[in-house]
């Protein structure tokens, strides 16, 4: 049999004699898929959700390591079409933020930002990945229990709603935030609610009025206003800033420069019954809330005018931040990664790109053990060691700008950033009025 290696060309190996069941079929699960299949490693891998293209329309911000660690699992042709598909961060402006008001207040410094980073749309990642996971994934699947079969050499084995079963030598919880296997491994949840919810949209820049097109420009911003309330909003424009120069290979949601973004506000003082409102009522009373807390309508504008099939709501997880605590069970044939194991908040941008790492590490640890130069324990071990270090500094990057967020939520804060934000802007503006009239 003629397999390749995730990183390496193509070699013989013997036939597979290793079988890995996949719970979860978001990103971190499907990477995992792509992977394993490229090598030759049986896998399958369930997910509950009947289309894949079905999933959150925000984009995804992937930094140096997860795009080689993509390079390794995808084929060269799928992984082209990924880059082909994505808007490169370093050929756009530095990203800048403003007050509630829609005021400047200088370029933004984003902690951890890797300039190298390129930006693709969800749905085009998950939907590219569940093409290399191909057959291997199976849809409409949900699991209800994971277990490990009687005897020595008992095999994992998970079970489905309609009481389907799956059997291997190696179960892989890659099932979010609320993880079903995690549970079973740690006996309770390990994640648990960040103090955040999120709202996110899609706005194409040609809906926008051509000054407020101009204000925002051609770059990524973050607008603070009062009461911890916040506006990511990031752009995207797989066209314009083109990662590789491969139109042919493009497979981007995203076809002109568009305004993707995610409002936030605390859990204390968002309005109630946010998370279970859809569409146009999501997005009125996203608005509503804003506009209470004294936010302007020119920063409002990029909500306002968004297509109300693309709002949704989330709620920021966020798991263990110590690696002690973070998949706290002995090694054994039964695993997680991904947000299953580190739920990270969206604020750094990192949780998809560390559910790839996690895959390709496991991958590469597996194949040794197909290659029979290690046991399925000692693979196990090393992949889930370096994952706790791995997860818990991305969760600590991501809780920095959680916190603030939470810490902005008090009236005391609060006050403070009515009187200073004014302030800040007023300084912006006059020394951008002298760099303006020194260049004349
Ligand atoms: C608004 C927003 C913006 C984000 N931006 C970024 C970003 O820029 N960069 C970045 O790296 N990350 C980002 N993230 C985080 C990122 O989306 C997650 O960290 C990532 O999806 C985690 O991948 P995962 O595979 O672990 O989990 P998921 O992608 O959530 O996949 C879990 C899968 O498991 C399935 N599942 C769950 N339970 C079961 C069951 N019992 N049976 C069968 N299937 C089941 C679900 O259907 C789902 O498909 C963002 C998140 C949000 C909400």
């Amino acid at each position: 049999m003629t397999t390749t290696t995730p990183d390496s060309g193509t070699k013989t190996t013997p036939a597979p004699t290793l079988r890995v069941v996949v719970i979860g079929g978001g990103i971190g699960g499907l990477a995992l898929a792509a992977g394993l299949r490229r090598t030759g490693v049986d896998v399958v891998v369930h997910d509950r959700d009947v289309d894949p293209s079905v999933t959150g329309g925000y984009h995804i911000t992937l930094d140096t390591p997860a795009q080689q660690a993509l390079r390794g699992l995808l084929e060269p042709e799928l992984y082209e079409r990924l880059l082909a598909s994505a808007s490169a961060v370093r050929r756009r402006p530095t990203d800048v933020w403003f007050d509630w008001r829609g005021r400047l207040l200088g370029d933004l410094e984003v902690g951890g930002l890797d300039p190298d980073s390129i930006d693709v749309d969800r749905i085009t990642l998950r939907l590219l990945l569940a093409e290399a996971a191909g057959d291997s994934l199976v849809l409409g699947s949900t699991c209800t229990a994971v277990d490990r079969e009687p005897g020595p050499a008992g095999q994992v084995r998970a079970t489905f709603t309609d009481g389907s079963t799956a059997h291997g030598d190696l179960l892989v919880g890659a099932d979010g935030p609320h993880s079903l296997v995690v549970r079973h491994l740690a006996g309770n949840p390990t994640s648990r609610p960040a103090g955040i919810i999120g709202i996110s949209g899609r706005t194409s820049a040609a809906d926008l009025d051509p000054d407020e097109t101009a204000r925002l420009g051609p770059r990524s911003s973050l607008t603070v206003g009062p009461r911890g309330t916040a506006l990511y909003t990031g752009y995207l424009d797989p066209d314009g800033f083109a990662v590789i120069d491969a139109p042919h290979a493009r497979a981007a949601v995203t076809t002109g420069p568009t305004y993707i973004w995610g409002a936030m506000f605390s859990e204390a003082t968002a309005p109630e019954g946010l998370r279970d409102q859809h569409g146009t009522q999501l997005r009125e009373t996203t608005l509503e809330a804003l506009r209470a807390t004294g936010w302007g309508e020119k920063p409002l504008q990029v909500i306002a005018r968004t297509a109300a099939e693309t709002v949704a709501a989330y709620r920021f997880n966020v798991g263990p931040q110590h690696p002690r605590e973070m998949a706290p069970w002995p090694a054994g044939s039964i695993t997680a990664l991904g947000d299953a194991v580190h739920a990270t908040p969206p604020t750094a941008g990192k949780g998809a790109g560390t559910a790839i790492i996690d895959a390709h590490q496991l991958v590469t640890e597996l194949v040794a053990v197909r290659a029979g130069t290690q046991t399925l324990h000692t693979a196990v071990s090393a992949f889930e060691t370096d994952m706790r270090h791995r997860g818990s500094a991305v969760i600590a990057l991501s809780m920095t700008t959680v916190n603030r967020s939470l810490a902005g939520a008090s009236p005391a804060a609060s006050a403070i950033t009515r009187a200073s934000m004014p302030l800040l802007a007023w300084r912006t503006a006059l020394r951008q009025k002298d760099a303006h009239g020194s260049r004349r």
